[in-house]
């Protein structure tokens, strides 16, 4: 017997008939005897649906705190369909919110972060021999509000259920029977990988491979959770373990990812002078915006131009920042450009083999794409492009490195 948790996204619910396979996926496991606690996300579109309505309400952004109890709701929705399913198929099942599971964040709204799983309740419920059916990607802070995690954060919720409660088994199950080279929806060619290591994952995920949730990973390899990805239409395929691998593999490239939401922003202008970097990344930094690549220019005539890319999503804070420091340090003018994605390549092979940037470079080149700006760490190769050759960029440097 053993205790498996099993998350199902969005796309595993989004209907009735869906739904009852979901059902029946659990139950299979149930009655060779193991406890089960399942993790679900909203059905389908409900959570950009919600979105949707609160902009109807407020154009300009309504608070945080209202976004989170807004969103929870689309999966309070799922796990109690899913739980009448289960009910209806004749099998014991109690389906709990985000708090009653004893999910505890800290309190960024939207995007909070997991303290503890106090999973009392949880197990209270598999000693009666209950199916539990939990919802992912929400939690409650110290002032008893709701609070989410992000989006795509039901993975989290799942792998720190499984991490609190030391499961046998984490099994993430979508609408791909895997984790591929590249997005297998885009990607003609693309291999599915019987395994990957965290690291890799989780350049992956955070470059863009929406398939797991980086901080999912992040946790998966803290608590050293093997993490299965499958699909929940074809249930009995063996999807891709992510797990901790030793051994060097021969595969100098694992995947190619993309991410459109990105922008590049440019300080022109600057005096070429110590403390100017500083000041500019301190202001973004005090403002919670994360930035990635930083380009910055040679010194000429005494001045300079530094470009760096943020998330598309916080381009307008950033831009913000950047401009009330324009009297102090006196540049010409900052600018921004959001038609701009990044593609990358990873792999931990990389590392000890000299080429590979040239090799990348040289897809794009042929595909005569033009590169904005390169960034490189250990196991992985970025390039910032504009955004109309995103496909094209990740289907010709897919092309040159897997086949
Ligand atoms: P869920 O609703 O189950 O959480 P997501 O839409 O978040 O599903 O993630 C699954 C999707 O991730 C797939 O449909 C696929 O198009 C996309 N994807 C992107 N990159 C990859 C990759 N490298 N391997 C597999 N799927 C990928
Ligand atoms: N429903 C949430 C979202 O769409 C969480 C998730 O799917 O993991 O982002
Ligand atoms: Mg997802």
């Amino acid at each position: 017997m053993s205790l498996i948790v099993k998350k199902f996204g969005g796309s595993s619910v989004a209907n009735a008939e869906k739904v009852f396979n979901v059902a029946n996926i659990i139950i299979e496991d149930y009655k060779k005897g193991n406890d089960v606690v399942v993790v679900v996300s909203a059905q389908g579109d409900t959570t950009d649906d919600l979105i949707e309505k609160a902009r109807e309400i407020n154009p300009d952004g309504a608070s945080k705190r209202e976004m989170d109890m807004l969103l929870s709701a689309g999966e309070q929705i799922s796990i109690s369909l899913l739980a009448m399913a289960i009910e209806k198929l004749g099998y014991p099942v109690t389906s709990l919110l985000g708090w009653q599971a004893g999910f505890l964040t800290d309190s960024h709204y939207s995007i909070a972060r997991i303290k503890r799983v106090d999973s009392e309740r949880i197990k209270n419920e598999i000693s009666k021999k209950h199916i539990v059916i939990v919802a992912g990607f929400q939690g409650i802070n110290k002032y008893d509000d709701i609070t989410t995690l992000g989006r795509g954060g039901s993975d989290t919720s799942a792998v720190a259920i499984a991490a609190s409660m030391k499961a046998d088994l984490c099994q993430i199950y979508t609408d791909v029977d895997g984790v591929y080279s590249a997005d297998p929806r885009k990607v003609k060619g693309a291999i599915k990988m019987d395994e990957i290591s965290y690291d890799e994952m989780l350049e992956l995920a955070t470059l863009g491979a929406q398939v797991l949730n980086n901080r999912s990973v992040e946790m998966a390899k803290k608590y050293n959770v093997e993490l299965e990805v499958r699909s929940s239409l074809e249930p009995t395929v063996r999807g891709t373990i992510v797990k901790e691998i030793t051994k060097m593999e021969k595969t100098l490239i694992k995947g190619v990812a993309k991410d459109n939401n990105v922008a590049s922003i440019s300080v022109v202008g600057l005096q070429d002078t110590p403390g100017v970097a500083f000041k500019i990344f301190n202001k973004l930094a005090q403002a919670k915006i994360n930035v990635d690549i930083i380009l910055q220019s040679v010194g000429r005539d005494g001045t300079k131009d530094i470009t760096f890319t943020v998330p598309q999503s916080d381009v307008k804070t950033a831009v913000e920042a950047v401009d009330s420091l324009k009297d102090s340090l006196k540049f010409q003018k900052v600018t921004f450009d959001e038609s701009v994605t990044k593609v990358s390549i990873v792999g931990a092979g990389m590392e000890s083999n000299p080429g590979i940037a040239s090799k990348m470079f040289e897809a794009l080149f042929d595909a005569g794409i033009n590169i904005h700006m390169i960034s490189t760490s250990e196991i992985k190769i970025s390039v910032l492009i504009d955004e109309k050759y995103a496909d094209a960029a990740v289907s010709c440097v897919h092309d040159k490195f897997i086949d």
